[in-house]
């Protein structure tokens, strides 16, 4: 059974690097049925950047990208931007703490500028190192996250959080660390996530999901808001990682063949999710008919 031609196909965290796959990854997905990507910043560069302009150069590469696959395949992108939590740990040692925390901070005001200028949709990825790092640089990390969510609600947009697996106690710290930041939990949205959890159990915060077989065959028929993920990295010395990017349209297939309701389940994910932690619903675009 084809996937329905109304239904929007969507991957809500994945990377793709000039040095990579780039426009080609995406002809792939669209040619396995997806229509959507959420494509994420990174840096693109030997090293890790270390200003605000060196920011302004990765978010402008991710968005050429992004123009490079509207214009040359039928895929809709939306793009996240925000300096990568973890660049600030070696910005620590390479420019000093009080430096390296102020080029980060900037780059999160960049990044909310870029998000109200509409070049992107929301600010990610956000949130802590996912290892253990020294005490002044833990505190350091945390600040420049509560500012993320800061950043996050004066732009009016959702913070997809980059952050080791969190338990149900983690997502209710998350949940408070929002909301004394003044974002609600409903714009929170924990990317990578590992585990199957009800909404209740994570707060409010939404799950983006890795697409794994098992995981999307637990979580399918469960109340949203959820999405599945790739985290496609485009990187050649790691080929397919974490999960290569035909992956979502893949289960999407799966799902559909499966069962009688599997298309209805599945505006969950692509589309009653996107809607409520967004605020507006993916369109498949004219002329992105399926074959
Ligand atoms: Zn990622």
């Amino acid at each position: 059974m084809p996937l329905p031609s109304d239904l929007p196909v969507v991957d809500h965290h994945c990377h793709l690097s000039p040095h990579g796959e780039g426009v080609a990854a995406a002809r792939r997905f669209a040619a396995t049925g997806g229509t959507h990507l959420f494509l994420a910043t990174q840096n693109y560069e030997a090293d890790p950047p270390r200003s605000v302009e060196d920011y302004q150069r990765q978010f402008e590469t991710t968005e050429a990208l992004a123009r490079q696959i509207r214009a040359e395949t039928p895929v809709e992108v939306y793009l996240v931007v925000a300096p990568y939590p973890v660049d600030l740990v070696s910005a620590a040692a390479a420019l000093g703490l009080e430096k390296a925390a102020r080029v980060h901070a900037d780059a999160l005001d960049l990044a909310g500028r870029w998000v109200r200028d509409r070049r992107a949709v929301a600010l990610g990825e956000v949130g802590l190192p996912h290892f253990e790092v020294a005490p002044d640089v833990a505190a350091a990390c945390g600040a420049a996250f509560d500012h993320a969510l800061e950043v996050a609600r004066d732009a009016d947009c959702p913070a997809i959080v980059h952050s080791a697996d969190l338990t149900i106690d983690g997502y209710r710290e998350l949940a408070a660390r929002g909301a004394r930041a003044g974002l609600p939990s409903g714009r929170l949205v924990k990317h990578y996530a590992r585990h199957r959890t009800t909404p209740s159990e994570r707060a409010g915060v939404a799950a983006s999901y890795l697409a794994r077989r098992p995981l999307v065959q637990e979580v399918v028929g469960d109340p949203g808001p959820w999405f599945l993920e790739t985290d496609f990295l485009d990187d050649r010395s790691r080929p397919g990682a974490v999960l290569d990017l035909a992956t979502v349209p893949r289960r999407a297939r799966a799902i559909v063949e499966g069962s009688s309701d599997g298309a209805e389940q599945l505006q969950g994910p692509f589309v009653e999710s996107i809607e409520a932690v967004y605020g507006w619903r993916p369109e498949i675009r004219a002329g992105n008919g399926r074959p």
